[in-house]
């Protein structure tokens, strides 16, 4: 069989690849960043120079890249997928949106290229033991004979529509409320800190009623209050929320909740900078609050958190 390839080695496509390969497929990477280069041929990869060789050399192949703008160059632009004629089966993992998966799949589709959007949740723990969920969307019987190749990575496989963009969709939906749930979460347990409650009993308390979340049950306690990074830049979480509330509103008019989220994701970015961890947007609330709750913490009680759903 052909090896797959793979544009976009980072904090998720590294760990996704590494699962193929384990999972026994020849793989053909390709990455800006040459220093990956060691990485991916030490895991048995091959590399190639470009995204056109990748695309010359394999029918199926994964890019799991950073915004709408690098997926247009990796797909359209010189040296392109595009260019290349193995190419059957395009499979964008990235969270991009619907605009611009439609518009690339509508440019693949000249070429004869199906174009299936596969954005992920879970995050990068999730990807190393091959536990994210998975938006599919694109015909349903190129999902069904890709079903086995994306087992390896994902546990959750959903097929939510034949048409390109219905999957970034469904992702952008997943996100908006998972960034609006922590940013709920951090403005209530600053309130409970500066009232003098335990964080921890919070949590606890939490975790078993109503309250609780995602960020309650796993970010907070697993991530922030043990001082580990998740994994994911501020400025991807930003892009999310921005496609997420530019969709919702081409729907459904002004978006009251997401406009809220995104205001206070910018305001991060402007202090802490694109790059630092998303979680650390909770040093706003604390500011705000005038109360550190967040860091330093000893780490969490291991039966408050619970794993994630996806
Ligand atoms: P990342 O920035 O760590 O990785 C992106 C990779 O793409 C980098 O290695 C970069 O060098 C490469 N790249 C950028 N432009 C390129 C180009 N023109 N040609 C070749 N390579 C190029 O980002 P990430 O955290 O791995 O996220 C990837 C996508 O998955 C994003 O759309 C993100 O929103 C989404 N996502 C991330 C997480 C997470 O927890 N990190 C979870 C779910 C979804």
């Amino acid at each position: 069989p052909q090896p797959l390839g793979f544009v976009g080695l980072g904090q998720m496509g590294l760990p996704i690849a590494k699962r193929l390969l384990a999972a026994g497929h020849a793989l053909v990477a390709f990455d800006l960043r040459d220093e990956l280069r060691p990485v991916l041929e030490a895991a048995g990869a091959e590399w190639a120079r470009h995204a056109r060789e990748v695309a010359e050399r394999c029918d199926t192949v994964f890019v799991s890249l950073p915004t709408p703008k690098a997926v247009e160059a990796v797909v359209l632009g010189p040296d392109g997928l595009v260019e290349g004629d193995a190419l059957k089966v395009y499979v964008d993992l990235s969270t991009t949106g619907p605009e611009a998966a439609r518009q690339v799949a509508a440019a693949l589709a000249e070429r004869g290229v199906t174009a299936m959007d596969a954005p992920v949740s879970g995050g990068v723990a999730s990807a190393e033991r091959g536990g994210l969920a998975l938006m599919v969307s694109g015909p349903r019987e190129v999902f069904e004979r890709l079903r086995p190749v994306l087992g390896s990575f994902a546990a959750n496989l959903f097929h939510v529509g034949e048409q390109p963009g219905m999957g970034h969709l469904m992702k952008l939906i997943n996100n908006l409320l998972s960034t609006t749930a922590l940013a709920a979460s951090f403005e209530a347990l600053s309130v409970g800190a500066k009232a003098g409650l335990d964080p921890r009993t919070m949590l606890e308390v939490l975790s078993v009623s109503s309250g609780t979340n995602h960020a309650i049950d796993y970010k907070i306690p697993l991530f922030l209050m043990q001082d580990k990074p998740i994994g994911f830049a501020l400025e991807l979480s930003m892009k999310d929320v921005r496609l997420a509330v530019e969709a919702g509103e081409r729907l459904c008019g002004p978006m009251r909740v997401g406009r809220v989220t995104q205001q206070i994701w910018q305001e991060a970015m402007d202090a802490g900078g694109p790059q630092q961890d998303y979680l650390q947007v909770v040093r706003l609330f604390e500011a705000w609050a005038d109360v550190n709750w967040a860091h330093g913490a000893e780490a969490a009680r291991a039966d408050v958190a619970r794993e994630p759903a996806a």
